[in-house]
């Protein structure tokens, strides 16, 4: 603490990413970054962007990539808004949209981002409890608030909500934004982008980081109706103009272009994942139902700090959390068949388990 912060620093409580290691050859299970590279057709746009225009500005409103989002999703480019990272168009989501009188609900075990931005931007909030099982109850939402935000699969738990209770929500809740962070939709969930033409109050959010293999381009985007990505333009012109550098729009771009290798590693990923899941059971493991490309898993009989810790030893990182109901879990990240394999021999010695 110094005396130069202001006091809105002194009051901060950051975000801990997950840590990333500068150790060679780990197992690296803890962020949910995807095992496979980018499509090859993203490295060659990228390659042929590296010239001299780089002097030059980029597009400010990365037009090209609300193009192409908006092919994929048929949505318009007006609905759509561009940003650096999800993180960023949340932050802006949270500042333009979500900060008002009445508190912003989101669940109590979920993506420990959302106070962070609360701190920052002065937005009062309250948790809502999920189910002994981590579901999500709509029902509860059913009240007046300031805003509803959840990711959709859930995170860190990796279940999913039907689309039908997210329309749900939606009939009931018409006088305030409700935001679907759909970080991990693509391994499991169906989009609510389908919902964005019926509801007006509908924002859905969504990432490269993760299902196209992006997370070190730093490409998130919105969706939604045209006078609440308005709103995310004016706070996003009041605070950076290029978010998105000519290397990310155009990696992005070619990224959702490239439909046959977003599907091939998608499927690849949730192939995986239910062989991990099957065997993680026959080690006693309990795993929740996971949409996502993670699952989320307790040990009866064993602290999962411990078993972090163990695993750590044998140069694999997963991750705890420690936090109240969850802090007897561990998210571990689905990874190519073989790290699955190094993951699970590892326990296999942990947990003394004989073959
Ligand atoms: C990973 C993640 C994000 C952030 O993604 P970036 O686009 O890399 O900033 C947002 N929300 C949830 C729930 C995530 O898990």
């Amino acid at each position: 603490m110094s005396n130069f912060w202001s006091a809105v620093v002194r009051g901060l409580t950051p975000y801990v990413p997950g840590e990333q290691p500068k150790v060679a050859n780990l197992v690296k299970l803890n962020t949910n970054e995807n095992p496979y590279g980018p499509s090859p057709k993203v490295i060659e746009a990228l390659q042929t962007e590296l010239k001299d225009t780089l002097r030059l500005y980029p597009d400010p409103n990365g037009e090209r990539l609300k193009k192409a989002v908006g092919e994929y999703y048929s949505v318009q480019p007006d609905q759509v808004f561009v940003g650096n990272g999800s993180d960023e168009v949340l932050a802006h989501t949270f500042l333009g949209l979500l900060k008002h009188e009445l508190p912003l609900f989101f669940p109590d075990i979920t993506y420990s981002f959302y106070p962070v931005y609360c701190g920052l931007y002065g937005i009062i909030y309250k948790t809502v409890p999920v189910s002994e099982s981590f579901e999500i109850k709509i029902e509860d939402y059913h009240q007046p608030n300031g805003g509803i935000i959840f990711p959709n699969p859930n995170a860190p738990t990796g279940r999913v909500l039907p689309l039908a209770a997210i329309a749900s929500l939606l009939e009931r809740n018409r006088d305030s934004v409700v935001v679907v962070d759909e970080a991990y939709v693509d391994f499991g969930g169906e989009s609510a982008i389908a919902l964005v033409d019926r509801y007006p109050q509908l924002l859905v959010i969504q990432t490269l980081s993760k299902s196209r293999s992006l997370a070190g381009l730093r490409v998130g985007f919105a969706v939604g109706h045209p006078e609440l990505i308005e709103a995310l333009e004016r706070v996003k012109n009041s605070f950076n103009s290029y978010p998105l550098g000519r290397l990310a729009i155009c990696g992005a771009v070619a990224a959702i272009e490239d439909r046959a290798y977003f599907d091939q590693t998608c499927r690849m990923i949730i192939r995986t994942r239910e062989d991990l899941a099957r065997n993680l059971r026959n080690f006693g493991f309990e795993v929740l139902p996971s949409a996502a490309n993670f699952v989320f898993v307790r040990h009866p009989e064993r602290d999962a700090a411990e078993l972090a810790m163990a695993l750590r030893e044998k140069s694999i990182i997963v991750r705890h959390f420690k936090q109240d109901r969850i802090d007897q879990y561990l998210r571990i990240t689905v990874g190519t068949d073989d790290q699955c394999a190094v993951l699970c021999k590892a326990l296999e010695q942990i947990l003394g388990i004989k073959r």
